[in-house]
């Protein structure tokens, strides 16, 4: 049977997804141990990280604020009374012969975090966010006989964010994971770097008929590492279930792989059962206990969420919810606009500056805001002169935002100095139009003969010969009246 052939209205298929992301910790979970990425092999492993026996591990409270501070962001209800479990399995990455996790008590339960899609808007229930260890890495491309173990990244606190089975295509898993990998970073919890593994996806994925309610036997792709390979994934795997389906076959509950190269999933194992693992609470570990007063300092320390700034500057600053949705992408974007509102009520206009110029300037020259930092209020009154008219904005933002900012300095001062300040002045303006109008006689004629359009040329003109001094509606007005004479 051809793909195409499939009746794929007939079928709804249903994701549950569970994100890992490595918490922005200098140290591990309970050693330590540094967690920086792309060191040296095993350089970053003590005898705790080794398992080696009669080492003790301690928790890191920081690990233990990071997931609180995620929960609280996704409106999780956060569990006062804790413990660490076991998660016993044998893996060579994993010295110690066991995992340390969350089983029965996830710190954050429950939650939602909103997506919006080509559908519109979507509240994704959560089910769960749990503190677990990261395992070490096995290589197995270095040699063709051996398998290398790096430990480096073995005890790395991880929080794992498991969501209800309420996802029902590609896109909003991959509006989804979009989602989260923003709002970790927004928060500082980790950095979201897909491609180094600090954020990693499995998928669940059945199909049924629709309006089934009962689930259907679910496989899980493990490991997406990238946001692109996630819709992939699930693209493929959704018309894999329904033509095995439709040709008769039963689904097996299954553990797979993405492949990469062809965007096809394959089989790496049937599941095994939860209960396989024998978890039972650490008994190195003690539990721990959270108080009300503790979570709500967390809670007053919360950065405004970027949904939340989207709806408040809609509704202060009247702006479009592209530009809203624009600003409040990077934490640090959206601040430098906030300092900037609180200099300057051209809005709009600041919006426009920030994603026009000024990312083109940063990006240019490969900077981050936190080089504007000394220059908001210069940048504020460069906007300002614009909008008073006396800079041109192709002046303002080619020739003097890149000056005011690599040599902070008045932007008034550098326009009077490199005389680039607007003209207003009615004489100065006429010797240019004059000159313009001297130099194309025929299009003067044109024009007079009802090419009307030709004005914008002549505007242009003006606007070169001057350098942009001229102000363009004066010479607008000045040139209508020559040009009607
Ligand atoms: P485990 O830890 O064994 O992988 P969980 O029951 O905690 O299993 O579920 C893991 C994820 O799988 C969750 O996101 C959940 O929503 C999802 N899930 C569970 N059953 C199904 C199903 N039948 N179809 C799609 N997703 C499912
Ligand atoms: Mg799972």
């Amino acid at each position: 049977m051809t793909l195409s052939a499939i009746p794929t209205s007939k079928y709804e298929a249903v994701i549950g997804l569970e994100i890992h992301a490595q918490l922005a910790t200098k140290s591990k979970l309970f050693c330590g141990d540094a967690t920086n990425f792309g060191a040296a092999p095993n350089t970053q492993i003590s005898p705790i990280t080794m398992g080696h026996p009669g080492t003790l591990p301690k928790t890191n409270e920081k690990a233990i604020e990071y997931a609180i501070i995620m929960g609280l962001a996704c409106g999780s209800t956060i569990e006062k009374n804790n413990y660490f479990a076991r998660k016993n399995y044998f893996y060579p990455d994993l010295p110690k012969g066991y995992q340390i996790s969350q089983h029965t008590t996830p710190i954050c339960v429950g939650g939602m975090v909103n997506i919006k899609t080509s559908k519109g808007e979507k509240g994704i229930q959560l089910n769960r966010i749990h503190l677990e260890e990261d395992a070490g890495k096995s290589i197995h491309d270095l040699s063709a006989t051996s398998t290398m173990i790096d430990l480096n990244r073995a005890g790395t606190p991880l929080i794992e964010l498991v969501t209800e089975p309420c996802l029902h295509s590609a896109e909003e898993a991959f509006a989804f994971v979009t989602e989260i990998r923003k709002l970790v970073r927004w928060l500082g919890v980790c950095d979201g770097n897909m491609e180094e593994g600090s954020l990693r996806c499995d998928a669940n994925i059945s199909i049924r008929l629709q309006g089934e309610k009962k689930l259907g036997t679910r496989v899980e792709i493990k490991n997406l590492n990238s946001i692109r390979n996630i819709k992939k994934a699930i693209e493929y795997e959704i018309e894999r279930l329904i033509e095995i389906t439709e040709t008769g076959g039963t689904i097996v509950q299954q553990t797979r792989s993405f492949d990469a190269n062809n965007d096809t999933t394959f089989s790496i194992r049937d599941k095994e059962d939860a209960n396989d693992y024998r978890y039972f609470p650490d008994p190195d570990l003690a539990p721990f206990h959270l108080t009300n007063e503790s979570i709500e300092a967390i809670r007053k320390k919360l950065p405004a969420l970027p949904n939340e700034l989207q709806k408040q500057w809609m509704s202060t600053f009247h702006l479009s919810e592209y530009d809203v949705e624009q600003l409040s992408e990077h934490k640090e974007e959206a601040a430098f606009f906030i300092q900037l509102t609180k200099l300057c009520t051209h809005y709009k206009s600041i919006a426009n500056w920030i994603l026009g110029p000024i990312r083109s300037y940063l990006n240019d020259s490969n900077t981050s805001y936190e080089k504007l930092d000394k220059v908001v209020p210069y940048i504020a009154v460069l906007i300002e002169m614009v909008e008073a008219n006396q800079l041109n904005f192709s002046v303002a933002s080619n020739k003097i935002l890149k000056e005011i900012i690599e040599q902070p300095q008045s932007p008034l001062t550098y326009a009077e100095e490199h005389n680039l300040l607007q003209s207003n002045s009615a004489d100065e303006i006429e010797q240019w139009v004059n000159q313009v109008l001297v130099k194309h006689p025929e299009k003067v004629a044109e024009y007079k003969k009802g090419k009307k359009g030709l004005i914008g040329l002549f505007v242009g003109e003006v606007k070169k010969i001057s350098q942009g001094k001229a102000d363009p509606k004066l010479s607008t007005q000045l040139l209508e009246k020559k040009l009607t004479e």
